[in-house]
């Protein structure tokens, strides 16, 4: 099997595994009781804590862990609104995943002024129309750091710096799910990660609340996570997390080059097919594990299940939009449509794919699709 669906989810690191193993049947105290072995795992959360945030070039203090991605994003949207008094003006882009797309439109059902911003033709949200968008009421500015579907890497330091001058009380979130430990750390108020992107297991997310920034919690109860987020710390989560994050920063470089070499090469390979479009940045200017591509005259799901049959698993790189023809709203948003939004497929990758692997999905991608381009003459 060749699993180039790594934005999807990832395989659990070993190390990731391992310490999620031993904080289930050896240290599996609470680590909010009071004996000894719970000192320990309170110690250890901190110490879990400190490496996450570190990654992010914030404090411990201002780190929550939470149970994914969703719920990170799902927080700070709803959760930083919530704290601030009287509604105003939300800005996210056209392109956001459904858990800031569809918390923008909630937000906008409660009465908030919420406002799309275009991306261009690579999937990157254009300075130019956020600065038009951005009045003095704007409360929320949402832009997520790399794109699940294009790889398209937006500059959120310099939305963040055009947001500050253009309004100082406006927060800036950044859904930085596809983005932590691959590329480098972004000013914002509010950072959004998840765990199964990266090699540790489902079921664990953070949510950098920068200091000073207020936000209603969404989950009240034991006051855990410094009253951000209630209840029993998922320690062998929290633990397998911080054990992935420290693996990628100690090879970050070899596994960016690694990912890099492998997409590269799958282009390359595949740009040799006739009637291919590239859907997104260069590939040397977006990030490392997306591709996504289109092959004219084929349908993208079709074109899936063959590979599948095959053994390469990848993705019409639209697992959380509709199904319907024509219906891929990042895509859409990047004026991609009609038989190139049809024929779309992403490629996502880990630092366990080698370019041996790229070689081989090529030649099975190219079967597959004068295969199926010779069925649709017919
Ligand atoms: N944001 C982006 C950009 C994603 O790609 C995903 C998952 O596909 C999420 C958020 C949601 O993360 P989770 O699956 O941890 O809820």
């Amino acid at each position: 099997m060749i699993y180039f669906d790594n934005s999807a989810t990832t395989a659990c690191l070993r190390e990731a595994s391992e310490a999620a193993a031993e904080y289930m049947r050896e240290q599996y105290f609470n680590p909010a009781a009071a004996y000894a072995p719970a000192v320990k795992a309170e110690r250890d959360l901190s110490s879990a804590r400190a490496v996450v945030a570190g990654e992010m070039g914030a404090e411990p203090g201002e780190l929550v862990f939470t149970s994914c991605g969703t719920e990170s994003n799902n927080t700070a949207l709803f959760g930083s609104l919530a704290a601030m008094r009287g509604k105003g003006r939300v800005i996210v882009s056209s392109t956001e995943h459904p858990s800031v797309y569809e918390a923008a439109i909630e937000l906008r059902e409660r009465g908030y002024d919420v406002v799309f911003a275009p991306v261009d033709i690579t999937g990157a949200v254009s300075l130019e129309a956020l600065k038009g968008l951005l009045t003095p009421s704007t409360r929320l500015v949402s832009i997520m750091h790399v794109n699940n579907e294009s790889g398209a890497v937006n500059d959120v330091n310099a939305v963040f710096s055009l947001v500050k001058r253009v309004s100082p009380e406006c927060l800036v979130h950044s859904d930085g799910v596809q983005a932590f430990m691959k590329e480098a750390p972004v000013r914002c108020d509010l950072y959004s990660v998840s765990g199964h992107k990266l090699h540790a297991p489902k079921g664990v997310g953070a949510l950098m609340i920068k200091k000073g920034v207020r936000v209603k919690p969404y989950l009240v109860g034991g006051g855990q996570e410094n009253g951000m987020r209630s209840g029993t710390s998922n320690m062998p989560g929290i633990m397998a997390f911080s054990a992935a994050v420290s693996d990628f920063a100690a090879h970050r470089a070899e596994y960016r080059a690694s990912m890099l070499a492998v997409k590269k090469r799958l282009y390359k390979n595949l740009s040799l097919i006739r009637d291919v479009k590239l859907n997104g940045p260069d590939p040397d200017l977006g990030a490392a594990h997306i591709l996504n591509m289109s092959f004219m005259g084929v349908r993208g799901e079709v074109l899936l299940n063959a590979l599948s049959e095959k053994g390469l698993l990848v993705s019409t790189g639209s697992a959380c939009a509709s199904h319907k023809r024509g219906k891929n709203r990042i895509l859409n948003a990047m004026g991609v449509t009609g038989d190139r939004q049809d024929g779309a497929i992403r490629f996502s990758f880990s630092h366990f794919n080698t370019v041996e692997e790229a070689d081989i999905a090529a030649g099975m991608i190219e079967e597959q699709v004068n295969l199926l381009r010779r069925f649709r003459r017919r």
